[in-house]
């Protein structure tokens, strides 16, 4: 049985904000990765959810839209002593 009984808040931009986070993209297809910021994602696509983001989004290397999007919880100082960092790629 799944457990229903946890209210889900969705994360949406404008908490990655306040927290400093930026967004995360993974393209499923091509393992392309990248972070973005999230104070020009929130200027102009709005208050947007993660999900809702998600389907804006697109691979810049092979067009793919299946791309995974999470807060970037290693670029901030949320995980400390992170060894490896991701050079952020170019569109
Ligand atoms: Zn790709």
């Amino acid at each position: 049985m799944v457990q229903d009984g946890v209210a889900f808040q969705p994360v949406r931009l404008t908490w990655l904000v306040e927290k400093k986070l930026a967004v995360w993209l993974w393209c499923e297809q091509c393992s392309h990765h990248k972070s973005l910021d999230s104070v020009p994602l929130l200027t102009r696509f709005g208050d947007l959810t993660l999900s809702d983001l998600r389907r804006k989004c697109r691979c810049s290397t092979c067009h793919s839209r299946n791309v995974f999007i999470r807060p970037d919880w290693h670029k901030s100082s949320w995980t400390r002593g992170v060894v490896s960092r991701h050079d952020i790629l170019p569109d």
